[in-house]
């Protein structure tokens, strides 16, 4: 499955893609990683985009595009994958489309993370992590239990990320809602778009994805970790708690289902399907052993009487006897 999680800085998309490849096995790319890998490790991409990171601009689509038309040219990317902060431009959705193309591929879904500007400007402002295992807290609704420490960890010293202020959340904001959000444009026609309430608790945002990219087996849920700042909502003042599993909305007229019964019925179901097979494969089995020693028993009953009809034949086709 190749996969779009859509959505405005701050929206969510690192901790559901975190928790969408863990449940679906496919890697998560995401360029903003990638970008602050070069920053961190002083390569020359590094050096030429970390000003532009800073003042949360863009970087250019060209630099964007190679790096994510190299990524997923890898093998683990072969079924599939989930793009975090990429597309984020028109021009960078149609070059992925041509990367795609080349290959006979296409986006299978597009996962939209809905949250207004006024929480995403509050959780990104107040958003700070661990440097060393990359913890997330937010400081008046996840703060950590010792003040700047992690909990997690122990490190002390937990960081702010240099385009986490007020002033360059608002210039990606601006970026977000002139220069991403109209690729919507290039993706409902196709009916892609599916879009999830991403004010909700984290765990509810990760199911309602699920089903939405119709996903019912889950392959191994993630830990519960703490939910990050990132996705903790105002609305749930209770962020810390892990939501209750049985916040999958079952459909109209069917009985509510948690994503663990689904699980547990669709293992139920595979056992049921292999257990029948293996019956049907017993019993061909069977049928044609008995066939073939039907046709081989008639087959020796049909030579039997050949070799005693011989003896006859051959006497029958004997001179008579002369007479002397
Ligand atoms: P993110 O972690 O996704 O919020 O990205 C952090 C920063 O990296 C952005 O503010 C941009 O400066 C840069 N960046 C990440 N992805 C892209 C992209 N697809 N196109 C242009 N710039 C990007």
């Amino acid at each position: 499955m190749r996969i779009i999680l859509f959505g405005a800085p701050g929206a969510g998309k690192g901790t559901q893609a975190k928790r969408l490849e863990t449940a679906l096995g496919i890697p998560q790319l995401s360029t903003g990683d990638m970008l602050r890998a070069h920053v961190r490790n002083g390569t020359d991409l590094g050096r030429e985009v970390d000003a532009i990171m800073r003042a949360g601009h863009l970087v250019s689509d060209d630099i964007v595009i190679r790096m994510i038309a190299e990524r997923i040219a890898a093998p683990d990317c072969t079924g599939g994958f989930l793009l975090d902060g990429f597309p984020r431009t028109v021009p960078q959705g149609e070059a992925l489309d041509r990367m795609l193309a080349e290959r006979g591929l296409v986006i299978d879904a597009v996962v939209g993370l809905d949250v207004p500007d006024e929480v995403v400007r509050d959780r990104i402002v107040q958003r700070r992590s661990c440097p060393k295992c990359g913890a997330v807290y937010h400081l008046s609704k996840l703060p950590p239990k010792v003040a700047d420490t992690c909990d997690r960890c122990g490190t002390k010293g937990l960081e702010q990320r240099s385009d986490d202020t007020l002033e360059k959340v608002n210039a990606r904001l601006e970026k977000f809602h002139k220069e991403t959000a109209p690729l919507v444009q290039l993706y409902g026609p196709r009916g892609l778009v599916k879009t999830v309430d991403g004010m909700s608790p984290p765990d509810e945002v990760f199911e309602s994805a699920l089903r939405m990219l119709g996903v019912a087996k889950l392959a191994k849920r993630p830990a519960l970790a703490r939910p990050s700042a990132r996705t903790a909502s105002p609305r749930t003042p209770t962020a810390r708690k892990p939501a209750p599993r049985t916040a999958v909305r079952a459909p109209a007229g069917k009985p509510a289902r948690t994503v663990k019964a689904r699980a547990a019925a669709a293992k139920k179901a595979t056992k049921t399907k292999k257990a029948t097979k293996a019956k049907k494969a017993t019993k061909t089995k069977k049928a044609t052993k008995t066939k073939k020693a039907t046709k081989t028993k008639k087959a020796t009953k049909a030579k039997k009487a050949a070799a005693s009809r011989k003896p006859r034949s051959a006497a029958g086709k004997q001179k008579p006897a002369r007479r002397r």
